[in-house]
């Protein structure tokens, strides 16, 4: 019989013949391996599962399918309806290896914690806490005294809050300070920052009114002194982050625009984004401001986001003199912009290694930065060596850069090595997709048809993981 069915290949009859094996869905549905699998995800979405291998087991038959395989496939059709009910529902957010050596990526999540960090959040989450008591008293405390006492140490005389991010904290300072009023701006800084922070938008629903200045390339503190009048709330400056005018350019400095502000009883809020805390000149990287300098020059508020070069949760951190940061902190929107314990409990043990001194060791956003490239030649050499044969796979090393991303210093590189991968019979598109469909999910990028795996942004303990991933990739292709 199977000899018969095989010879007649492509015909209709031998396809009707294949589909007649394929078992109904009432049969299949009363397996009881299958009919066990209703208690835990419900009957209608085996009943679903099950259709939808049905087809697709029809489906491999009009595409040649050979009656071994199906026979293969029927036989392990109970393990598959019950994989697939159980790939449905799993977590959608899911670890992924960052080989792209873009530090602070946004779309892979920013910044990957600390330990300490993380202890600090399973201690925290495990059970209850003195969020919102005071435990002295005994009454009712506040959930914003967490974190400053260590932002206060960091900066010393001056005030910080805490609140969901950066463009939370934007908008609250807007709103708390310019609520139907203007707000004066250079036009060189109403940028669009990843996507979906654009300063002007942001400006307007915080409900106040945006006062252009100057020129894309070119602003003088002339023309924000030109601009104030009766109706002026704030002065804002914008870090531009990711994009640079560069050429015939021009801009007023921090300090001039604080004085003017101070001068004429206006408030000044820098927002300053990649809330870089130290000097990164000893990393030999481009020279950017930090929050210290962002408020040496004289702005009542500095707003930088928890999540980028400080290393910590999602967070937008407003610093600064304490009579705006209570004001702000009393603006009802801040309740709505609030963060929950954990954030604190990350954001707490984030500070702490900055507060010792041993942020460059424990944050792995600046052990990342600061990784020297010799370092990353000698990981790569090993990783390769530990990987083996790797059959079609053509690997090797290269000198290239890295980037910190994450709208800090963008155009900042390291120098670093990558390894390169290439396979003769496949593209490397192909090879990227592949890898992202691993699990653990591996992201690398494309550098003239090579493929790039940069372990700077790779955990070691993630390594073993990856040569998995490329092991893998080697058996598909083969
Ligand atoms: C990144 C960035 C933001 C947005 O920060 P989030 O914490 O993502 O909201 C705002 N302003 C500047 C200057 C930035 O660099």
């Amino acid at each position: 019989m199977s000899k018969r069915l095989t010879t007649t290949s492509s015909s209709p009859d031998r396809r009707k013949a294949l589909f007649r094996r394929v078992p109904s869905i009432e049969r299949i549905l009363s397996r009881p391996a299958i009919h066990s699998l209703a208690s835990t995800f419900g009957r209608q979405a085996v009943t679903d599962a099950t259709r939808t291998l049905c087809a697709e087991l029809k489906r491999a038959v009009t595409e040649g399918l050979t009656e071994e395989e199906l026979e293969e496939r029927i036989g392990a059709l109970d393990e598959a309806v019950g994989e697939k009910l159980r790939e449905e529902i799993r977590a959608s957010l899911r670890p992924a290896i960052n080989a792209t050596g873009i530090i602070v990526h946004t779309n892979l999540g920013r910044a990957p914690l600390s330990d300490r960090a993380v202890d600090a959040i399973s201690e925290i989450a495990r059970g209850y806490t003195n969020l919102e008591l005071d435990l002295e008293t005994g009454k009712r405390g506040s959930r914003h005294q967490h974190a400053s006492h260590l932002l206060s140490r960091l900066f010393p005389g001056k005030s910080a809050l805490v609140v969901n991010n950066a463009a939370a904290a934007v908008m609250l300072s807007l709103n708390t300070f310019a609520a139907s009023k203007e707000v004066v701006i250079s036009r060189g800084e109403l940028v669009e920052i990843g996507g979906s922070f654009r300063v002007p938008d942001i400006l307007v629903r915080s409900g106040a009114r945006l006062r252009e200045v100057g020129t894309t390339n070119k602003t003088r503190i002339a023309d924000y002194e030109q601009a104030i009048g009766p109706e002026t709330g704030v002065l804002l400056r914008v870090h531009p982050s990711n994009f640079r005018i560069v050429g015939f350019t021009e801009s007023a400095s921090t300090e001039e625009i604080a004085k003017l502000g101070r001068e004429r009883g206006l408030t000044v809020i820098e927002d300053f984004g990649s809330g870089n805390l130290l000097s990164l000149a000893p990393f030999s990287l481009p020279r950017e401001p930090t929050v210290a300098q962002s408020l040496a020059s004289g702005v009542h508020i500095s707003i930088f986001s928890g999540d980028k070069l400080l290393g910590g949760p999602q967070a937008g951190i407003l610093v600064g003199d304490h009579a705006a940061i209570e004001t702000c902190r009393k603006n009802p929107m801040a309740r709505a912009l609030r963060v929950d314990k954990l954030t604190y409990a990350a954001l707490e043990a984030t500070l702490l290694s900055f507060v010792e001194g041993k942020a460059t060791r424990e944050i792995p956003v600046l052990r990342m930065l600061s990784a020297p490239q010799s370092a990353i030649r000698k990981r790569s050499e090993r990783f390769i060596t530990a990987l083996g044969d790797t059959g079609q796979l053509e690997l090797a090393i290269e000198a290239t850069t890295s980037r910190i991303g994450g709208g800090a210093a963008v155009d900042a590189e390291i120098a670093t090595y990558a390894i390169t991968i290439v396979d003769p019979s496949t593209p490397a598109q192909n090879i990227v997709t592949a890898l992202r469909a691993h699990r653990p999910p591996v992201i690398a990028r494309i550098v003239d048809g090579r493929v790039l795996i940069d372990l700077r942004t790779v955990a070691e303990q993630d390594e073993d993981a990856l040569r998995a991933a490329l092991i893998s990739i080697q058996d598909d292709a083969s």
